[in-house]
């Protein structure tokens, strides 16, 4: 049976993932950076919380562990390097949830510890903030070469997984997309839907790795159009696709 996903947004753009399995209490939390939205969810639903995963150590991810732990005793499995982690888990590792099975993916990039947790018989992946709906993770410690390298293995995952990303991004993602590729009618047609989900109020997250492949254009700096778009950019030719990569990773952060 497939699990049950909540969505918990939190701060301004945060998303906390909330599942478990039909007609069952017990829950397992992704990225909880404040405790009250994840208590209010559980309330709400009627779960028990029952285990928490970490995808990286930035605060917005994590700031809510230390008073969800308080009375109960659950494990934490993420990063080694995250000092709350109770389960440290890597790339390679296999993790039974909710009656789910997870591996978990290193996908260093926007930290250099960051992990992703796939499940293959969804199949979805929880990926923090490497591959967002439209766009991917600022690179604060890792090199291009290792986040395009990360998310190449995502982009390898089958197509209709569902991407549940940590923010509401999308819209301005979208916006940079477009100049990147004005030709691309899935993106346009993409935009469109996104900019009137985001009118009235709704989330645009998860969505599937197909729909990223076609519109997300740090999956498709292996596409001439992006290539192009990237050499006219930087003023210079580009042979090496994680070259292309880093130009449009360097043009959204100027964008
Ligand atoms: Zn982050
Ligand atoms: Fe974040």
């Amino acid at each position: 049976m497939s699990l049950i996903i909540e969505r918990i947004p939190a701060f301004t753009d945060n998303y906390f993932w909330l599942f478990h399995q039909p007609g069952e209490r017990a829950a397992l939390v992704v990225d909880p950076g404040d405790a009250a939205p994840v208590e209010a969810a559980l309330a709400r639903h009627n779960l028990d919380l029952a285990g928490m995963l970490v995808t990286h150590h930035h605060a917005d991810h994590i700031g809510g562990i230390g008073a969800l732990l308080r009375g109960r005793d659950i494990p934490v499995y993420g990063p080694a390097s995250i000092a709350q982690v109770t389960q440290p888990v890597a790339e390679g590792d296999s993790l039974n949830l909710a009656g789910t099975r997870f591996n978990v993916m290193a996908v260093p990039g926007h930290t250099l510890n960051h992990i992703a947790f796939f499940a293959p018989v969804e199949p979805l992946i929880f990926c923090g903030d490497t591959l967002f709906a439209g766009g991917c993770g600022r690179l604060f410690e890792g090199t291009p070469q290792q986040m395009w390298q990360s998310l190449s293995r995502i982009a390898a995952l089958p197509a209709e997984t569902r991407v549940y990303c940590a923010h509401e991004y999308t819209e301005s993602n979208l916006r940079f997309a477009c100049a990147v590729e004005p030709d691309n009618t899935a993106l346009q047609n993409r935009a469109k839907a996104v900019h009137q989900l985001r009118l009235s109020g709704e989330a645009t997250v998860p969505s599937t790795l197909a729909e990223e492949l076609a519109t997300n254009p740090f999956l498709r700096a292996g596409n001439d159009a992006v290539r192009q778009a990237a050499m006219e950019h930087a003023g210079q030719s580009l042979a090496d696709t994680a070259e292309v990569f880093r130009v449009i990773r360097q043009w959204k952060d100027q964008f």
